[in-house]
């Protein structure tokens, strides 16, 4: 294996895996895509393709690894069963959809002698890595994080975020943590957390939480999925030596008295390049400081309530409307796959409940259940 491209499975293809994941492995040296796996996704070129995982093992071609791409609440049967398979695995974020399972994945991995990473993808942003370093020999005073959003624009009639597992606002908000974890010299944990959900979701809308590194030094963090007009993905962290600034997700950085420079996205190329560097040495990368302060969150926030989120088929729309309006569509046509991925049976699903095929996905059990 030590040269040759490593045959990879893309098992979920959703937003994140076309937006990202097979341009990145189009482009790689070191994989080549050798099967995809979805339960409704349609056959990408001459690409063999599996409705299952099983399916994809029982009767695929030969592959080394899987990167799964799926939700987080179906994440834990897949890599186990990828491991026992023999194949290496990438999770993408967050790992899991509970701190438990993330430890037996890992440890299902160390006995099958297998690499895992859990990806982190924003480490990878350009900004992240030089302002990991100017940290090191500063002292933190203050930091503020302002991670908002609109669902609306970034999840359009995604069902599982709003469901257990899901994340709800934490989705992008772990994005954060794991730039915040990475990046600043000391550890840190939670003091206070304020976590707003519609009445009518398992997952919040917003959150604000108050945590302290190891110094005693004070981190904020305030999460919106409301915010229309421009989005905000900055870290601010005050030093000794002047402020640190990353803005769009660490792919933009002003060091102290210096202008802001602007890279481009480069993420996920170089997400799989460690990854192939994991995988012919022989190691794993597992790091679950961001879900455990997710999970730290959910133990002890404190509940608030907001509006209602109307409509199973307005998933991702707190206003209601369907995610299709001309409006949406118009700002956000790259995420619209579901409109040009075809099924109809893909919006039937999600619009009346019908009981599906996948019924280990928690999601489609509540509304075969006929939950909301
Ligand atoms: P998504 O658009 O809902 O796509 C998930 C895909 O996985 C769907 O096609 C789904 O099929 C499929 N799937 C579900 N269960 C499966 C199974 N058992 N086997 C194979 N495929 C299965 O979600 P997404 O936005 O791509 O997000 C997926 C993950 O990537 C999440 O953890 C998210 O946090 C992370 N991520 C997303 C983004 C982003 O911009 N969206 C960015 C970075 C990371 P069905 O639709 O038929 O259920």
């Amino acid at each position: 294996m030590s040269g040759e491209p490593i045959r990879i499975a893309a098992i979920g293809l959703g937003k994140i895996a076309r937006d990202q994941h097979l341009p990145a492995l189009a482009h790689s040296d070191d994989f080549v895509l050798a099967a995809t796996v979805d339960p409704l996704g349609a056959q990408i070129g001459d690409t063999p393709h599996f409705a299952t995982l099983e399916a994809l093992l029982a009767h695929g071609p030969h592959i080394d690894a899987a990167a799964l791409c799926t939700p987080p609440q179906v994440r834990f049967p897949l890599a186990i069963q990828a491991l026992n398979a023999g194949l290496h695995v990438l999770l993408e974020k967050p790992p899991g959809a509970s701190l438990s399972e993330v430890a037996m994945i890992e440890d299902a991995a160390r006995r099958a002698n297998k690499s895992l990473f859990a990806t982190w993808h924003s480490r990878f942003a350009c900004g992240v890595a030089p302002a990991r370093d100017w940290l090191l020999d500063r002292t933190v005073q203050a930091v503020s994080i302002r991670w908002r959003e609109d669902v609306r624009k970034w999840h359009p009639g995604q069902a599982w975020i709003w469901e257990p597992g899901g994340l709800g606002v934490f989705d992008p908000g772990i994005n954060a943590l794991s730039i915040a974890t990475y990046i600043l010299p000391r550890p840190i944990r939670l003091e206070a957390a304020r976590l707003v959900y519609p009445t009518n979701r398992q997952a919040p809308i917003a959150a604000e939480l108050s945590l302290r590194d190891a110094a005693g030094s004070p981190v904020h963090m305030d999460l919106d999925w409301r915010q229309e007009g421009p989005q905000s993905w900055d870290i601010e962290v005050e030093t000794d030596a002047g402020l640190l600034a990353l803005a769009n997700g660490g792919s933009s950085i002003a060091f102290p008295g210096e202008q802001r420079r602007d890279f481009p996205d480069n993420e996920y190329p170089e997400l799989y390049a460690h990854f192939a560097a994991l995988v012919r040495n022989g190691r794993s990368d597992v790091d679950i400081a961001p879900f455990r302060l997710v999970a730290d969150a959910f133990l002890f926030g404190r509940r608030e309530e907001t509006e209602i989120i109307s409509g199973p088929r307005n998933a991702g729309r707190p206003d209601g409307r369907h995610c299709c309006s001309g409006a949406a569509k118009g700002r956000n046509a790259a995420s619209h796959r579901h409109h040009s991925r075809g099924p109809a049976r893909r919006h039937l699903r999600s619009a009346h409940f019908l009981p599906v095929r996948g019924a280990s996905r928690p999601w489609d059990l509540r509304r075969a259940m006929g939950g909301r």
